[in-house]
């Protein structure tokens, strides 16, 4: 038997541009074990997330002539004890930088140590690793803009390749669990002709978008109606495609630069996540650790929580965004913000609950964009929104969907009704048609108000202004 090494597959469910696998080709072994862990525990935490995944394996195996190993298993280390079984002595990978990747990761590493096999774990699933990137006068960046131009100044490296020849010659296969084999056969839960789940498909679509929006990004971006942004961000969850290929072709075409931007937003939070991996879950701005929150233990909270999940609220176009989670696993950026801030400058609940809710349900959550982007709503965030900016879901629905064309697709029981109606029918003529809004958007604006204002107080009379977090 001539020398094995080992591929484990991760965020980076491609092979073209796939650092781990170049590496891996590159070195002196003759023969090459690619292999995804089918962890029970991770896809038990989202239905819909693991169909994407699942698919993104179909798709990978077959780049791969359908020589994928398969392991089902919950022990975080069984990469280690394929690898030991079948005689391999290296380890190749992308790093994972969420606070459960480097875990992972440290636990794989000491055990391989044990076993005598190296682990050649590098590269990232962003544009530059997360750490890389330190300002000139010492520490991170906290800020976006800042950071952007960083990283546009320090630049990224171009996508390459996979010799696909050498690659089928090398592959070996020596274990494909049968549960696993299962999983990957079950049925999408989510439209794949939407979210594309194979790296040549994600090309492709990226490639039709750019085509089809034709510089104009920046303008469409914001209407959820329309069909203005790519929708690749399953795709970017699990490295079916790198931005690197992203930016690669996006970069020089006319009104790209917007698009770069917003990929570079993945890249900040995956970055402040890293400096600060309590922010999972805890405020980034520890003061808001004191702003008044509502508690689920009240039963009118805990009514009004399922009626935000469910997307029966009463305003529809926070109702039309939580039905296009729930139906189809992704929602409109746009219609993000505005169903977050509903949830917590509306109803006054804390923002962990919307960030879990939205992790359980999107195809592509993320646990640095998500979290953050959550903060950055509730203004507890780095780079956040004043706390004091309270999205009004109607002027929010005149603005981006003036029509209702949006809500009408997701919300058909407004089908028939004016475009003027359509944005707060109870209160505009159509009572009949729609339910009674679950609470009064002023009222609960003047609440929040007035709670940033007592939070605010508290600073003042305090002796330190701020508070910091060890
Ligand atoms: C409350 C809230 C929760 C969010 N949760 C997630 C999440 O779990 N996963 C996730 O990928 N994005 C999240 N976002 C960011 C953003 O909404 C999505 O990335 C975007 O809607 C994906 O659609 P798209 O691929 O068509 O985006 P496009 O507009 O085509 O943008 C291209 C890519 O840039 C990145 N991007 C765009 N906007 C943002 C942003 N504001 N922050 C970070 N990255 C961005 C994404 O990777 C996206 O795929 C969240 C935003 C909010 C306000």
């Amino acid at each position: 038997m001539g020398s094995r090494v080992v591929v484990w597959f991760r965020r980076d469910l491609r092979i073209d541009d796939n650092r781990a696998l170049i590496a891996a080709l590159s070195g002196t072994s003759s023969a090459i074990l690619p292999v995804f862990v089918v962890d029970p525990k991770l896809i038990a935490m989202s239905a819909m997330r693991s169909s994407y995944m699942f698919a993104a394996l179909r798709a990978l195996e077959q780049e791969l002539g359908g020589r994928l190993n398969l392991i089902y298993d919950a022990d975080p280390t069984a990469v280690v004890e394929f690898a030991s079984s079948v005689g391999a002595d290296e380890i190749y990978a992308t790093s994972d930088f969420t606070p459960l990747g480097i875990a992972r990761e440290k636990l794989i590493k000491e055990k391989a140590n044990q076993s005598s096999i190296a682990t050649k774990f590098g590269d990232s699933p962003y544009l530059i690793p997360p750490g890389r990137l330190a300002r000139e006068q010492g520490g991170w960046y906290k800020v976006f803009t800042p950071f952007y131009k960083a990283l546009m100044k320090n630049g990224y490296e171009a996508p390459m390749d996979v010799d696909r020849s050498v690659l089928g010659r090398r592959i070996e296969v020596a274990r494909r669990d049968e549960e696993a084999i299962v999983k990957l056969a079950s049925t999408p839960l989510f439209d794949e002709a939407a979210f594309p789940a194979s790296n040549s498909k994600a090309l492709e679509q990226l490639s039709n978008f750019l085509v089809r929006s034709d510089g104009r990004y920046k303008e469409l971006r914001d209407f959820p109606a329309e069909e203005g942004t790519t929708k690749l961000s399953p795709a970017l969850r699990f490295g079916v495609i790198h931005p690197r290929q992203i930016v690669d072709k996006t970069i020089d075409v006319p009104g790209g630069e917007p698009l770069v931007r917003e990929v570079v937003w993945r890249d900040f939070y995956a970055n402040v996540l890293f400096q600060m991996p309590h922010t999972t879950w805890k405020n980034f701005n520890p003061n808001f650790d004191y702003i008044e929150v509502d508690s689920i233990d009240d039963p009118i909270k805990a009514a009004q929580f399922e009626a935000w999940k469910e997307g029966r609220t009463g305003y529809p176009i926070v109702d039309s965004a939580m039905r296009q989670l729930n139906e189809t696993g992704w929602m409109h950026n746009r219609l993000r913000m505005i169903a977050a801030s509903f949830l917590v400058k509306d109803i006054h609940l804390p923002w962990q609950l919307g960030a879990k809710y939205f992790m359980e349900h999107l195809l592509d959550g993320d646990i640095a964009s998500n979290n953050h982007s959550w903060q950055w709503v509730a203004g507890s965030g780095t780079d956040a929104a004043p706390y004091f900016r309270i999205f009004n879901p109607i002027i929010q629905s005149e603005k981006f969907d003036p029509e209702g064309r949006f809500i009408r697709k997701f919300v058909p029981e407004l089908d028939g009704i004016s475009s003027k109606a359509i944005h707060d029918p109870y209160n505009r003529g159509e009572s009949g048609k729609y339910f009674e809004p679950i609470l009064d958007h002023n009222e609960a604006r003047n609440e929040t108000l007035d709670r940033y204002q007592r939070l605010k107080d508290h600073f003042a009379d305090s002796e330190t202004k701020t508070i910091t977090r060890n």
